[in-house]
């Protein structure tokens, strides 16, 4: 086995993925080659020390911060109060101005009352469901 084959085999010999034919022809030049056996243990170290090393999660510690930061509870909560109620409101105004204008035909003013009654139907079955489901649901606490 000449030097160059045996450096681009050194890293997988390390992580065990030769076949055993390959693993002992390289074990076998490493006893005979200086520069290839320091190679090997100079990648052999590091090796280990990469396995020691440990990561924090940076990211989930983080996130966690900014949840529990109160600028940005207030901005949340208040971002969708300032969103929902202004617009209950002008929906509930849209609806009075459409049932109390005289010039809709009946017709339509039962058809869209249906078709809003649809969508509060579905709305309510939906989250009902979610309801149901929140206390089983395993992946509750994963972030994303
Ligand atoms: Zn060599």
């Amino acid at each position: 086995m000449e030097c160059h084959d045996a450096s681009t085999l050194i890293s997988a010999y390390l992580d065990g993925e030769l076949t055993q034919a390959d693993a002992q022809r390289l074990r076998l030049h490493l006893e005979d080659c200086r520069d290839c056996a320091r190679t090997h243990q100079e990648l052999r170290l590091l090796k280990e020390q990469m396995g020691q090393l440990s990561y924090p999660n940076a990211d989930a510690e983080m996130l966690k911060l900014l949840e529990q930061d109160s600028v940005s509870l207030l901005g949340k909560w208040s971002g969708w109060l300032l969103l929902l109620i202004p617009g209950l409101v002008l929906a509930a105004y849209g609806l009075y101005e459409f049932y109390s204008e005289t010039g809709e035909p009946i017709l339509i003013k039962v058809l869209f009352g249906a078709f809003q009654l649809g969508m509060l139907v579905l709305f309510i079955t939906v989250l009902r469901q979610r309801l149901l489901t929140y206390k089983k649901d395993k992946y509750r606490n994963v972030k994303l």
